[in-house]
């Protein structure tokens, strides 16, 4: 089998060659992965809306991710990305009512 001499001296064949390198590929594809996964787990927001008394707190402090339905109670509009789940973190510890639920 054809063998490559490294700068540094040592043997491999090209077996080896591609193996170290398919290695390395997989262990550097899986911490980006992991990596990407940890910084894209957005939260995930629920309002139990059988408690909601209509205050409009959520929707002022959050108007991206909540809005007063046209049954008068708060509705999530949309899941809060990077930009806005510190407001919506902070209109669930506002809510006076408690019926915001935040799952990371
Ligand atoms: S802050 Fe709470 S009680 Fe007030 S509107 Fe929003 S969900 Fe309803």
């Amino acid at each position: 089998m054809f063998i490559l001499n490294h700068f540094w001296g040592c043997a491999y064949t090209i077996a080896d060659c591609f193996h170290r390198f398919m290695f390395s590929t997989l262990i550097i594809s899986r911490i980006m992965l992991n990596l990407k996964r940890k910084g894209m787990r957005d939260m995930k927001v629920t309002i139990d809306r059988s408690g909601c008394i209509s205050c409009d707190i959520c929707t002022m402090l959050c108007p991206q991710v909540f809005r007063i339905a046209d049954d008068g109670l708060a509705e999530v509009i949309a899941q809060p990305d990077k930009n806005n789940e510190a407001c919506a973190a902070q209109a669930a510890a506002e809510c006076p009512s408690a019926v915001i639920t935040i799952e990371d």
